[in-house]
């Protein structure tokens, strides 16, 4: 008998990665050759939370190795909101700094919402502040939120086609899932958004073409949740640490990885059913991830383009 199951392509968020990095390279020599001076990337990271530590050290790293000269300032946790703000002013103002990121989350005591609208808009190289969050709203150019706008890449970079088909976006965050649904929407995909209040949440998701799940909860989206076919991103990061619900969510090789380290990466979407279900997937570890850091540093560059008078 002839098996007509097919193999879901595996997209692959380190090869786009690369790609996208080695397309800033030259980018970032025109800005030097044209400006005498390389971008600028400074980045704040406010007390001592070790997964923001993880994060900014991988985001400088990166700039570091296209060439993009990086600081970081690193206040202590507890900062003041108006002492928050001087630095940002401050950086505002640095002609050589074309781009300003503030490591999230930040201490209960800072007002975030004050500290993100005080960033310049064309420094907000994480595409959060209002101005930038309404040039995307009307389908202008402005600098876009790095994890949607990576996904948007690696789906053109893969031709998996947008225009006409049902995009179902689960999470409603103004980082990830709100943007994601507005940049599908310019990519003339017909969107739908959910949330932890939508009914028969399994039944909305079952008439997506392209499923992006972006919720923070370990494996939730099942084979329940996906038509056969169905291409299916998955942008959580969740760390299992439970035995129990490792061997809920892993059957194969990885429980061997959870005995050896004590835990495990796992996404939103159950990596089994996604493999088994979907004609193509991102895989987790490897899939979204890889591609925040990238569009970080190509907003950079395109911000020190623009400041620079070279586009
Ligand atoms: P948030 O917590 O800000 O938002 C989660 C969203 O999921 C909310 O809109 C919430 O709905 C919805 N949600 C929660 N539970 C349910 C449920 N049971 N059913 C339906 N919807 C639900 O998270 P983020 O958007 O910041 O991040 C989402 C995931 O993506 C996390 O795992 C995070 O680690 C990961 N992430 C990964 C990045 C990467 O580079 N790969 C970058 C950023 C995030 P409601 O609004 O109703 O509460």
């Amino acid at each position: 008998m002839v098996n007509l199951k097919f193999v879901p392509q595996i997209l692959d968020g380190n090869r786009v990665r690369d790609e996208i990095k080695a397309e800033c390279r030259p980018r970032v020599d025109r800005v030097i050759d044209h400006a005498g001076r390389p971008p600028g990337l400074a980045v704040v990271l406010v007390g001592e939370n070790p997964a923001s530590q993880v994060y900014v050290r991988s985001k400088t790293k990166t700039a570091g190795e296209l060439g993009i000269y990086n600081e970081t300032i690193a206040p202590p946790a507890n900062i003041s909101t108006d002492q928050l703000l001087a630095i940002v002013r401050e950086l505002n103002e640095r002609p050589e700094i074309d781009g300003i990121l503030v490591q999230l989350p930040l201490p209960k005591q800072i007002d975030e919402a004050r500290i993100l609208l005080a960033v310049a808009p064309e420094k907000d190289v994480d595409g959060f502040h209002p101005c930038n969050v309404g040039l995307l709203a009307t389908g202008r150019p402005g600098l876009r939120p790095c994890t949607p706008a990576g996904i948007i890449e690696l789906l053109k970079r893969y031709q998996i086609p947008m225009a006409g088909r049902h995009a179902v976006v689960v999470g409603r965050s103004n980082i990830v899932g709100k943007p994601m649904s507005m940049l599908l929407l310019q990519e003339n995909a017909t969107v739908t958004i959910c949330h932890s209040r939508t009914h028969d949440l399994p039944g909305v998701c079952r008439t997506a073409d392209i499923l992006v799940a972006a919720i923070g909860r370990a494996a939730m989206i099942t084979a329940d949740f996906m038509r056969a076919g169905a291409v299916v991103i998955d942008v959580g990061m969740n760390r299992v640490t439970d035995r129990g619900e490792a061997e809920r969510i892993f059957s194969d090789a990885r429980l061997a990885d959870f005995e050896k380290r004590g835990s495990l990466l796992v996404g939103d979407v159950n990596p089994q059913d996604m493999a088994r279900v979907s004609s193509a997937y991102t895989p987790v570890p490897g899939g979204v991830g890889p591609l925040t850091i990238a569009m970080l540093m190509r907003n950079t560059i395109e911000s020190a383009e623009r400041r620079t008078g070279l586009c």
